[in-house]
């Protein structure tokens, strides 16, 4: 794989300038193990907004060949229970977003990086007018071959190549996308152009405050090392950024919009039974879950 390295003038989601942000380590460019010393490979510097919290890299190694990231998955990567919809899917961000926006007969949805199509299904299965984006050839076909999506609703574009109506949309979603964007700035804006006003966004993205990252970050800390665990953004799953609710807050100041609620998940930590519960309980008290999902309301 080969990267170009760019130099980040300034954090993507508040505009503070780099030079005021925090240096939290390096990172490599594949799994660092117990201890990353005795590994080779390339490293970045990993940064923190001083502003708002955005951990991110500088300088942003951006590939030659985005495929060499994002190639086609092979058919086997093709299970069963891919294609299965469990009966809880997506209907807790659906319940926020009536709550925040009582449901009318013809509301138009759009899922950004819908994947295969499950979260279009569950939408159209709550009356919404359904759209989607898939810039992946091979879920794009999945979702319409097996999941039988229909052609006319689900394009396969990248956000910057797709085009539709300006306040066109009541909702749109993106889940575990906005990371993998080297300009998530520039994807908020596109979608904001196309959400009617009191529309609502919803986003999943790794949290910046997530527990188990600064426990990993303190064990490379004690054994001698300046290695961090945060961000991918030369190995998968290729995370470019991690995110907190005030990098949302200050970007809605600019792009003309408010958080209105926000969720953190916590997750498996693979630990003893009793240590991963007591951790998912602090996760939950103290917002230090993986996952952050905001709800934005375009102003
Ligand atoms: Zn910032």
């Amino acid at each position: 794989m080969k990267y170009s390295f760019i130099d980040v003038p300034s954090c993507n989601m508040c505009g503070d300038k780099t030079i005021n942000s925090k240096v939290l380590g390096k990172r490599l460019n594949q799994s660092q193990g117990r201890n990353p010393r005795g590994k080779h490979g390339i490293t970045t510097t990993v940064i923190k907004c001083n502003s708002c919290g955005l951990i991110y890299a500088d300088p942003l190694p951006i590939p030659f060949d985005i495929q060499s990231h994002y190639g086609v998955p092979p058919e086997s990567y093709w299970k069963e229970e891919y294609f299965h919809i469990n009966p809880n899917y997506f209907v807790g961000q659906i319940e926020v977003l009536q709550r925040m926006k009582p449901f009318e007969k013809g509301q138009k949805a759009l899922d950004i990086g819908a994947g295969v199509g499950k979260g279009m299904i569950v939408l159209d299965k709550f009356g919404y007018d359904v759209y989607g984006m898939e810039a992946s050839k091979s879920f794009y076909d999945k979702a319409i071959n097996t999941m039988k999506i229909s052609k006319d609703k689900l394009i396969c574009a990248t956000i910057e190549e797709a085009d539709y109506p300006d306040n066109y949309f009541d909702f749109i979603t993106f889940s575990s996308v906005l990371e993998h964007f080297y300009d998530p700035n520039d994807c908020l804006k596109r979608a904001l152009m196309w959400l009617k006003k009191d529309g609502v966004i919803h986003i999943e993205v790794p949290s910046s405050d997530w527990l188990m990252s600064k426990l990993f970050n303190f064990y490379y800390k004690i054994i001698g090392t300046d290695y961090v665990t945060n961000i991918s953004p030369m190995h998968s799953p290729y995370h470019l950024y991690e995110f907190t609710k005030d990098s949302f807050d200050k970007n809605g100041l600019n792009n003309n919009y408010i958080v209105e609620e926000k969720y953190y998940y916590p997750c498996d930590t693979y630990m003893p039974k009793f240590i991963d519960k007591l951790l998912k309980w602090y996760m939950g008290r103290t917002n230090k879950g993986m996952q952050l999902a905001v709800w934005l309301r375009k102003t």
